[in-house]
């Protein structure tokens, strides 16, 4: 990439040119997995970033050497300027995408398009109504799997997020598979993650060599196809031969991917956060506001990056409460 310079080499040979940027620490769904029951300290909104301030740093990051933007939240369509925000955004040379629970997606159509969005990442856990509502706290399935359709049928490429938890949706596995069958989305099963306020235990999770238990006892050797996977991509894909989509395993706790990392994130408040897994932060809005260049703040985060998960390198560290106690709920973070 020409434009890439030192602001975003970390320590580790990493170059970051993929920035995740979080619009709003609110959403219209409450996933047990995501955020405790009682919800999170919400910033003043005087403290969020600007639709403009979310151009400027997008701006330097791009300078430096971003390609890839991905909109998250909390739900980044509850924000009430998110067309003034893709639009801004869509003068830049990036790849723009977008991460949603879909349950107000199908008003965003037109604009995603005007403005270039042709991957979308949504989130369902479950294929059961009942189910669903007891995971998002809120009875909106019907919505979100007509969506998922629209949002196909519509060209877009869709991606479908589903947290895997013990006893709750394993079971829905292979249903999930199977739904590849004539729907040409890519299911992405991901390990559920310890963060702030989540309960996580490593009991409850469904790791990855789980995931591929199910799948070959059910289907066969022949027809499972492991598929290339992108570069930096965090997920190990897989195809069932004829099926028009496929699935991927995304295991962050089991195999971490941290080699190849390239992202950066941004919270809604302004902080830069070098990892998903670290607490630390770099307070980029208060520089922008004081009228200080941001670029030395963003080289000295990218520069204190670990080399693995926020420095919790073991399966022992990542049970440690108080190693990822400390990081924010995943619900002010994006994903
Ligand atoms: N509201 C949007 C959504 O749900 O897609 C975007 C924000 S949400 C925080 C982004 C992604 O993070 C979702 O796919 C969600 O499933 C995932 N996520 C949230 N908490 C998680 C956890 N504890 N472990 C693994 N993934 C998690
Ligand atoms: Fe909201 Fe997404 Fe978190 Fe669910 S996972 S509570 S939809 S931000």
């Amino acid at each position: 990439m020409k434009n890439e310079t030192p602001v975003l080499q970390d320590l580790h040979g990493r170059h970051h040119g993929y920035l995740r940027i979080s619009l709003i620490e609110r959403c219209n769904l409450r996933c047990s997995y995501c955020m405790p029951e009682e919800g999170v300290p919400l910033s003043p909104k005087s403290h969020l970033m600007t639709n403009e301030e979310i151009y400027q740093i997008a701006k330097t990051f791009v300078k430096h050497g971003v390609t890839k933007i991905r909109l998250t939240g909390g739900e980044p369509l509850v924000r009430k300027d998110i067309p003034v925000i893709l639009e801004k955004l869509a003068t830049l040379p990036v790849e723009l995408s977008i991460t949603s629970n879909a349950v107000i997606i199908d008003k965003f159509i037109d604009v995603l398009k005007v403005n270039g969005v042709n991957k979308i990442n949504i989130s369902l856990d479950s294929l059961d109504r009942g189910k669903f509502k007891h995971i998002t706290r809120r009875d909106q399935f019907d919505i979100v799997y007509k969506n998922m359709l629209l949002l196909v049928e519509e060209g877009f490429k869709v991606k479908v997020n589903v947290v895997l938890m013990k006893g709750f949706n394993e079971n829905e596995i292979i249903d999930f598979i199977n739904l590849t069958k004539e729907l040409p989305v890519v299911i992405r099963f991901i390990e559920f993650m310890p963060f702030d306020g989540n309960k996580w235990d490593m009991g409850k999770m469904v790791s990855y060599a789980e995931v591929m238990t199910y799948v070959n006892a059910t289907f066969s050797e022949e027809s499972i196809q492991r598929l290339q996977d992108a570069p930096n991509d965090t997920s190990k894909n897989y195809k069932i031969s004829g099926y028009k989509g496929s699935f991927a395993v995304i295991s962050s706790v089991t195999n971490p991917f941290c080699d190849s990392c390239n992202r950066l994130r941004l919270t809604a408040n302004g902080q830069l956060k070098n990892c998903l897994f670290s607490s630390s932060e770099s307070d980029i809005l208060t520089t922008l506001r004081s009228g200080k260049p941001i670029e030395p703040v963003i080289q000295k985060a990218v520069q204190a990056k670990f080399k693995v998960r926020g420095g919790m390198d073991t399966l022992e560290k990542l049970q440690e409460p108080k190693l990822h106690s400390n990081n924010r709920s995943m619900i002010t973070i994006g994903g």
